[in-house]
């Protein structure tokens, strides 16, 4: 569905370049969930942007269905990490919603049904008439979600769009993408920096190096569906692929070089 081919982006010129994504190569299939993980400032939200068609690649291309990506696709929608500025202020939860379906060729009560679906999938009929201030961080993000959702995308892109919510919520976030993907049928590549989450909701992972990133390797998640925040994390597979992605990571970050794995494994358990 989607293929990512020998893709590069370095911004600026001479002296002053920055090469953020060096050689990246990656096919997503229609339906699948990729989580791409990779240390701080490696790349990631470059390659999602150059996915997306809202940042022209340098080197490489993007090829969505068969055609090159080289604007925004009809069929894809981004939810990003800071819901507060994605989100207008003014104007209700609906009207947030329904605005990028204007867009579309939709009769009008079309509309207010796709609006109606997206908000009952992530909870928030009842919020349909407040103001986006008026609902806490996660129920933000829900809102930026369902609007996603509305659009009816076939595919969604997704940056660290959990970051900035506490655990609990985040939890709950994530049983959200993986119920709309099961209700939606959605192809969803996800960017995180957190080891867990990339394993807790990915089909496939691809781990990143640092910038000029590449992938360093793709790993297939085997972890029975559908996934439980806690039997799931208990499981002897989970701290396997934990501990491998942490590991790949963790060579890719100098600075933690020289802590033994076993002691970096217990820090990050430690912050989680
Ligand atoms: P990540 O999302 O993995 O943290 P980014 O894609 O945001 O990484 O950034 C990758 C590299 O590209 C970083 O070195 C960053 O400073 C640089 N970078 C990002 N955006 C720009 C920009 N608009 N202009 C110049 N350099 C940028
Ligand atoms: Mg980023």
């Amino acid at each position: 569905m989607l293929e990512i081919r020998h893709l590069g982006k370095t911004y600026g010129s001479g002296e002053r370049a920055t090469r953020a994504v060096g050689d990246v190569d990656l096919t997503v299939t229609e339906g699948e969930l990729v989580c791409v993980v990779g240390p701080s400032g490696c790349g990631k939200t470059t390659l999602l942007k150059c996915i997306g068609g809202l940042l022209r690649p340098t080197s490489g291309e993007v090829v969505l269905r068969g055609r090159r990506v080289t604007d925004p696709p009809e069929e894809m929608a981004l939810v990003f990490q800071d819901y507060s500025r994605s989100l207008m202020p003014w104007t209700s939860v609906r009207n947030n919603v329904l605005l990028p379906l204007r867009h579309k060729k939709l009769a009008r009560a079309e509309r207010s049904r796709l609006v109606e679906e997206a908000l009952d999938a992530v909870g928030l009929t009842r919020f349909i008439d407040h103001y986006p201030w008026q609902l806490s961080g996660g129920m933000q993000q829900r809102v930026a979600i369902a609007r996603a959702l509305a659009y009816q995308p076939s595919i969604l892109l997704m940056d660290e769009p959990f970051a900035s919510v506490d655990a609990q919520t985040r939890g709950d976030l994530e049983d959200l993408v993986l119920s709309v993907r099961e209700r939606f049928g959605v192809t969803i590549v996800f960017v995180t920096h957190d080891i867990d989450e990339s394993v807790y909701l990915a089909d496939r992972i691809a781990v990143l190096t640092h910038a000029p990133t590449e992938v360093k390797e793709l790993i297939a998640v085997d972890l029975p569906s559908p996934r439980d925040q806690i039997a799931t994390k208990e499981l002897p597979d989970f701290a396997r692929l934990r501990a491998h992605v942490y590991r790949l990571i963790k060579r890719e970050r100098p600075a933690a070089g020289d802590l033994a794995d076993e002691e970096a494994l217990a820090a990050t358990r430690a912050e989680t």
